[in-house]
């Protein structure tokens, strides 16, 4: 199909902005997308032709990613947060008030744009903004706190074809909430300082320090840093890259929105401190599409740091070159997966690879790749200024220094609270403020789900290990609901690459479902048990293997709830199929017996 000019001409200058470069594909898309509200397809043959990549890669890509699109949105592209925690706090009510509004004169219902194309609403999921919900995207801009008078103002904003920029202001504002901070959180550290100290003490040395200091991955495994480090420092190889995952997905969590807006400098210190040690020139945030508001802010503290001398050649004049660039999710939660991450750096779709081998030893361009969290990188310079002992003095023997967790949920203290690890779950909950907890989920979905009993637990790698999110759930709630939102999270964010994880998650969705609606069995309780272990057992990656943990959890830890559901909640005769079966195999009997 000819290309029209002007598309043409507008492809030919995204992709010269990016090099004509292959692993740019997806933020080339991003910007057709962004141009266009949609990936039309000429724009798909144009860069498979530009590119020297096949049209089915280019394809792949563009079904992937749940920020783009094959057909045309609305102008105004308004996702709701689905989150468990802004569904509490009545985002969906919202979504439908707003459909109601904008479907006055056209009609509007989710995922489908209007009939004058100019608005397409629809649900997302966690935006990462769990303390300052019900909260939603518009054409990629985090708004929160959302209300009636909210919507209703949108709607008129929409109708008169506002410009976003005209929009109010305050509903783009996004607020840190830190409400307990800690060493980590109150540390004022210069810019350099972490550099500087690392290059005084010698790349060996400062990687020694770090391995004094005990300090583990943030992002979920655990996995000690410096032993990180040291496996990409010994790979085999000349060229190495750092890469930092500021892909924040897991519901509920926020800590990294609230350090990247706060602790920026900090990070790229981290990050230029592990190009110094391992040796890499080259680093890559990976920030979520759903952070793209922070873009302008990053970009700036990146700049200064360049005018500082504190990233690009010669860095702090000490004769080593380091920089970073940022590049842009598209919602998908797999790709907090780090082998998946890297894929979807290099432009394709965020499949995990098979490992071993590990990125450390081949991550990005097949290359060694430190890969780290927010966290983890902030604190590897916050050791490094502060020396090992300021860090491991804190915390367990096995969980040294600081936890954040991402508070949501029925609290009235939502936000951020630093912690040393081995903090019990009901010191945490007694300064959020929590009463009457019948649960929480600690870790986000693929964590756990646990309840009163359980509250003196400590939060460390080694009792009660979390990526971070905390989200509480009072008496008022129900348990099957929660879990029923976390298994459709996860039947949507399978990536269906190995079939145990696509029809594990399905069978898992439906069998919640049907014990929400009322019509599960006994059965199909033993059904949920075996599809969560085989998934479990057998998926591919990490979301596989975690995503049954909450319903199994529940089924453990909250049982009663599922059975009271075998039988109608208000009181009427529920449908019991093993009743029903029951009923059915004695009158069978009894014509047997009647037959004989
Ligand atoms: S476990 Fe799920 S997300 Fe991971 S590769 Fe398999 S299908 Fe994809």
């Amino acid at each position: 199909m000819p290309l029209s000019s002007s598309l043409d001409r507008v492809l030919a200058r995204i992709s010269a902005r990016y090099q004509d470069d292959p692993y740019q594909l997806l933020q080339m898309l991003r910007a057709v997308q962004a141009s266009y509200s949609h990936v039309p397809q000429a724009a798909m043959q144009f860069f498979a032709r530009h590119l020297g990549v096949p049209l089915s890669q280019v394809q792949g890509v563009v079904e992937f990613y749940a920020f783009l699109h094959e057909t045309p949105r609305g102008r105004y592209d308004i996702r709701f947060s689905d989150n468990i925690t802004d569904q509490m706090l009545g985002a969906r009510t919202l979504m439908q008030r707003l459909c109601e509004r904008l479907g006055e004169r056209l009609g509007v219902s989710a995922g489908v744009p209007r009939g004058d194309g100019a608005v397409t609403v629809d649900l997302t999921s966690c935006t990462g903004m769990s303390d300052q919900g019900p909260a939603a995207l518009v054409n990629g801009l985090a708004v929160t706190r959302l209300d009636a008078a909210r919507i209703d103002e949108m709607a008129d904003l929409v109708d008169a074809g506002i410009a976003l920029e005209a929009w109010p202001r305050d509903w783009f504002a996004v607020r840190d909430n830190i409400r307990h901070p800690g060493p980590m959180l109150e540390l004022a550290m210069a810019p350099g300082a972490a550099l500087k100290a690392a290059v005084a003490r010698g790349a060996a040395s400062t990687l020694t320090e770090l391995a004094h200091s005990g300090l583990r991955g943030r992002g979920g495994a655990g996995y000690l840093t410096a032993h990180k480090w040291r496996f990409c420092l010994e790979a085999p190889g000349v060229q190495r890259f750092v890469v930092c995952n500021a892909d924040e997905g897991e519901p509920g969590t926020f800590k990294d929105r609230v350090l990247l807006t706060r602790f920026a400098d900090e990070l790229f210190e981290g990050m230029a401190l592990a190009g110094f040690v391992v040796g890499a020139r080259q680093g890559f945030l990976y920030l979520r599409g759903e952070y793209e508001y922070m873009l302008p802010h990053l970009e700036s503290v990146l700049e200064r740091r360049r005018e500082e001398g504190l990233l690009g050649s010669n860095v702090i004049g000490a004769g080593f070159d380091f920089d970073i660039a940022i590049h842009l999710g598209a919602g998908a939660y797999i790709c907090g997966e780090e082998s998946a991450l890297i894929e979807s750096l290099e432009g394709k779709r965020g499949q995990a690879r098979v490992r071993p081998p590990f990125p450390a030893v081949r991550g990005y361009a097949d290359k060694p790749t430190v890969v780290n969290n927010v966290q983890t990188f902030i604190q590897a310079a916050q050791i490094s200024a502060m020396g090992a002992p300021w860090f491991s003095s804190l915390g367990t023997e096995k969980s040294r220094g600081t936890v954040l967790l991402s508070i949501s949920g029925d609290v009235p203290r939502r936000g951020i609270f630093e912690y040393p690890f081995g903090v019990t779950i009901s010191e945490v909950l007694a300064d959020c403020g929590a009463t009457a907890v019948q649960a929480i989920q600690i870790g986000g979905p693929s964590g756990h789900l646990i309840g009163a009993s359980e509250f003196g637990r400590r939060i460390a790698f080694e009792d009660m290990p979390t990526t971070g999110s905390l989200m509480v759930f009072d008496w008022s709630r129900d348990v099957i609901a929660v879990v029923q939102n976390f298994a459709r999270f996860f039947q949507h964010e399978s990536c269906g690459f190995c079939t145990p994880c696509r029809v594990g998650t399905t069978v898992l969705r439906q069998l919640v479902d049907k014990v929400a609606d009322g019509h599960a069995s006994a059965a199909d309780l033993v059904e949920i048990e075996g599809a969560g272990r085989v998934t479990r057992a057998l998926s591919h990656c990490g979301l596989g293997q975690t995503a049954p943990n909450p319903v199994l959890d529940a089924l453990t830890r909250f049982r009663p709830a599922f059975e009271a559901r075998l039988t109608s909640a208000n009181g009427d005769p529920g449908f019991d199929l093993d009743a029903e079966l029951s009923e059915a195999r004695q009158m069978r009997g009894k014509e047997m017996q009647h037959g004989g």
